[in-house]
């Protein structure tokens, strides 16, 4: 399914189907796990510590690469800065059961690697039904059928665009999906709530799940991503379960901030803010982000080619309020909703109906780009009143106040410094092989910035552990 067009527009989809799950408590993995397989055959010689794989990262590009050297026979250990594995896999405790802040759902499951390892581990997941939006002009108030087919015709014109665009490349390389839009809106003659309307579709199918604004997104990222099929799926107790599941025989250090990666035909030392530690090989696993931030020193630098492809490529900023209420005031049908009449596109909001998932009365909102940034800036308090204005505006004001709140700020996380990575104006799915290039047969790089075809997806970073992993044995 494509990435972008996961969700059918508008009000199209509120016949829906209701998927129930039961909460569960989940422990989250953040010890050290010292793993059995010291005794594993590293290769070629096991004999010196520094034949063994240094992986940087227990996410799941980390975990996927290092499982498959270790099956191999290789000897393998993950340095990982948090104290909990994962990544931006992160399932929270705090409210008392299992709430995903990071990834959440595995997208369109027929076909995606991920569907086969939670059949193999029996991790419980439930449908979540991405095209059953509801969108709100006011209080209880919805588009008229007249209002509808403006927007949907607004749209398809702006797929039908951009569509033209990227067959006739050399036009087009500085153009912006919002500057299309704003062509859009002119020629579609769009005002009022259709306007609205038209800007919140682009939200919901491309903001939402990029995480950046469409103004700071070339056409090169609006890829047909068609590879898999089926319904989306969440995990009622946690995606950590399958971090879990996955790096059980793993020799992971917690608590080990990498620094400094060094390489020469020798090896390769990698220094942490604890100790230092020799290798043949390391795969570098850490997000765009933190590349981008230059927070691992590389010695020698990391060619030119590869650093003029992390400056390209952008990193967004998706996050997510996750509220707890006394009770449900909102519909139990729809799996989303969204107020389409407030001051978009500066904000856009989606309220995630958790209710269908966890049966605790939640709703997890979502929201993107620099809105998203700019929540941040706020005291907690503030940012949380702000997006419970959309829930009056659509649910009246006597809704009640939320009893428990957690707030993500992936773009100040220095593990991550951002949710995922896109293709912002000059980035290319080129940029993303750049990147996985590996620097001799010294140092391998895996994550989901590297993995073009599926950037930005827990898939994507798993593929992209694998590749590596299949460089190594296949050089060796
Ligand atoms: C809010 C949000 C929602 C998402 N929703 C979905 C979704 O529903 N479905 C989906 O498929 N994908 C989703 N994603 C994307 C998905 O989570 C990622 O693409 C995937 O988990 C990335 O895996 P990774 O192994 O490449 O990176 P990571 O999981 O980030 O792993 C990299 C690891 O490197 C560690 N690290 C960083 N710096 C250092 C250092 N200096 N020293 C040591 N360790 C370091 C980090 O702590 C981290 O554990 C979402 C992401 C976010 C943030």
């Amino acid at each position: 399914m494509d990435k972008y067009n996961r969700r059918k527009f508008l009000l199209q989809a509120r016949n829906l189907t209701y998927a129930g799950a039961t909460s569960w408590l989940c422990g989250c993995g953040n010890a050290f796990s010292k793993s059995d397989n010291l005794s594993a055959k590293p290769s070629p010689d096991d004999s010196e510590d520094n034949e063994q794989i240094i992986v940087i990262g227990a996410g799941i590009a980390g975990i996927t690469a290092a499982n498959k050297l270790q099956a191999q026979g290789y000897r393998v250990i993950i340095l990982e800065g948090r104290d909990r594995l994962g990544g931006r896999i992160w399932t929270d405790n705090s409210l008392g059961f299992p709430l995903d802040l990071g990834a959440a759902w595995i997208h369109t499951i027929d076909g995606n690697p991920i569907s086969p390892l939670v059949k193999k581990f029996g991790i419980q997941t439930v449908v979540s039904d991405l095209e059953s939006q509801w969108n709100y002009k006011g209080v209880d108030q919805f588009l008229s059928k007249s209002e509808e087919r403006m927007i949907s015709k607004a749209f398809q014109a702006f797929t039908d665009r951009v569509a033209e665009l990227k067959n006739n490349a050399g036009s087009s390389q500085q153009i912006t999906l919002g500057d299309i839009a704003q062509q859009i809106i002119e020629s579609e003659e769009l005002t009022g709530i259709t306007l609205k309307g038209f800007r919140a579709t682009l939200s919901s199918t491309i903001e939402s799940e990029v995480g950046e604004d469409i103004a700071n997104l070339g056409i090169k990222g609006f890829e047909e991503d068609s590879e898999f099929t089926g319904a989306d799926v969440v995990f009622p107790r946690g995606y950590i379960q399958l971090v879990q599941a996955l790096s059980k025989d793993l020799d992971i250090r917690t608590k080990h901030l990498v620094q400094q990666i060094a390489y020469d035909d020798t090896g390769v030392k990698v220094t942490t803010d604890r100790e230092v530690f020799s290798g043949s090989q390391v795969i570098v696993t850490v997000p765009l982000g933190v590349l981008k931030r230059g927070s691992i020193k590389f010695s020698p630098a990391l060619p030119e080619e590869k650093l003029a492809a992390i400056e390209r490529l952008g990193m967004g900023a998706l996050n997510r309020l996750v509220l707890k209420f006394p009770q449900q005031f909102w519909p139990s049908q729809p799996h989303t909703m969204a107020y389409i009449n407030g001051n978009i596109p500066d904000r856009y909001v989606e309220f995630y109906n958790w209710q269908k998932y966890v049966q605790q009365p939640i709703l997890a909102a979502m929201f993107s780009g620099d809105f998203s940034r700019s929540l941040s800036q706020m005291p907690k308090s503030e940012a949380i009143q702000n997006i419970m204005s959309d829930l009056r505006s659509m649910f009246g004001k006597d809704i009640p106040l939320p009893t428990a709140t957690l707030l993500t700020q992936w773009h100040n996380d220095p593990f991550a410094y951002g949710s995922y990575s896109t293709f912002s104006l000059n980035g290319s799915l080129q940029d993303c092989d750049r990147l996985a290039e590996p620097i001799g047969d010294r140092v391998f790089f895996a994550g989901e910035a590297t993995y073009g075809k599926h950037i930005g997806t827990v898939h994507g970073a798993l593929l992209s552990g694998e590749r590596e992993a299949n460089r190594i044995t296949q050089q060796s």
